[in-house]
């Protein structure tokens, strides 16, 4: 669905919870408690709790089991689940994350969508990006390019000093392994030692079908020769020897650094992979047509996350301190 579909489709709140329920229920509703297929409506009228004028009014239907008597809403469960926020705003919102190349801002999407604070912007999109979370699928196989870079990403520890250049807590290093012509999958690591980097490579690659690695001369990539058939590029010298390069993972860095630095303009190491997880997300989907119609789709499936979990002590990505 392109922005003007939606834009008509999706005109209200009720259009919205009827398209919102055929994404979440294809194949009719069913219980969420016991599935059971056998449902009565009850259609309630709400009022608007924020962002739209006061006083205005919505109808939403609600179910009601009438095996296990049950009531539950197309929101509930999802990351919709005890929202505040017209479920308008979620579907503009869903549809500027997916269709942005580059990604948006927070503060882009408060002016855009006219919410009251940063904080709400903020919280509106860290649960989408919650389902944006790389998920496990099948290992990458045939051409594997690994490479590293590093992101800034603000958060110095607490009792520390500020450290320059590679070691600096300023800028937090991140492997991305992409399968040539195929997917890529990144993750923001502690620090790139062999073993560190060794377990995020096993963790994403198949056992059987890897025809080459391909990777720059990073002293912890030497271990990896003992997985499939590996060459590696002296980047001191040259940047492609014939087929073996690491163009394609880093074309990735390159759209996710100018994303980071375009849209986030900074961003606070413990929410890095959130960000990353995006960006590997909407990379492996640029193909797909209808991007905001899968997003919306996980969304439905998605989990709700509250704010203090998004929030909440997190070991830094760094030092491990909490
Ligand atoms: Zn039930």
């Amino acid at each position: 669905m392109n922005l003007p579909e939606l834009i008509d489709k999706l005109h209200d709140e009720e259009s919205c919870y009827k398209h919102l329920e055929k994404v979440r229920w294809p194949k009719g509703v069913h219980c969420l408690k016991c599935d059971s297929k056998s449902v009565s409506t009850v259609t309630r009228t709400l009022k608007h709790r924020h962002g739209t004028k006061t006083g205005e009014t919505y109808q939403r239907r609600v179910y009601d089991c009438n095996k296990c008597r049950h009531q539950f809403s197309a929101t509930a469960g999802t990351i919709f689940h005890d929202t505040h926020l017209p479920l308008r705003t979620w579907m503009l919102a869903i549809h500027r994350l997916a269709e942005s190349k580059k990604g948006v801002s927070a503060l882009q999407l408060q002016r855009e969508l006219g919410l009251r604070s940063y904080r709400t912007a903020w919280y509106l999109c860290h649960r989408i990006r919650e389902v944006l979370k790389q998920s496990k699928g099948p290992g990458l196989k045939g051409i594997i390019e690994a490479d590293e870079t590093y992101l800034k990403g603000k958060g110095i520890p607490k009792g520390e000093k500020p450290k320059r250049g590679r070691g600096s807590q300023r800028t937090t290093p991140v492997v991305g392994i992409k399968e040539r012509g195929g997917e890529v999958r990144a993750k923001a690591v502690p620090n790139l030692q062999t073993d560190t980097i060794l377990e995020f490579v096993k963790a994403v690659i198949a056992e059987k079908g890897i025809e080459a690695f391909h990777t720059d001369e990073l002293p912890a990539y030497k271990k990896l020769a003992s997985i499939p058939p590996h060459s590696a590029v002296k980047h001191s010298e040259t940047y492609v020897m014939g087929d073996v390069h690491t163009n394609s993972v880093e074309s990735f860095w390159s759209l996710l650094k100018r994303g980071i630095i375009g849209s986030y303009h900074r961003i606070s190491a413990k929410h890095l992979q959130r960000y990353v997880d995006e960006y590997c997300w909407r990379s492996n989907n640029r193909e797909n047509r209808d991007m905001f119609g899968l997003l919306l789709r996980m969304a439905a499936r998605g989990r709700h996350i509250r704010y203090s979990e998004i929030t909440g002590p997190g070991k830094h990505r760094k030092t491990g301190k909490a």
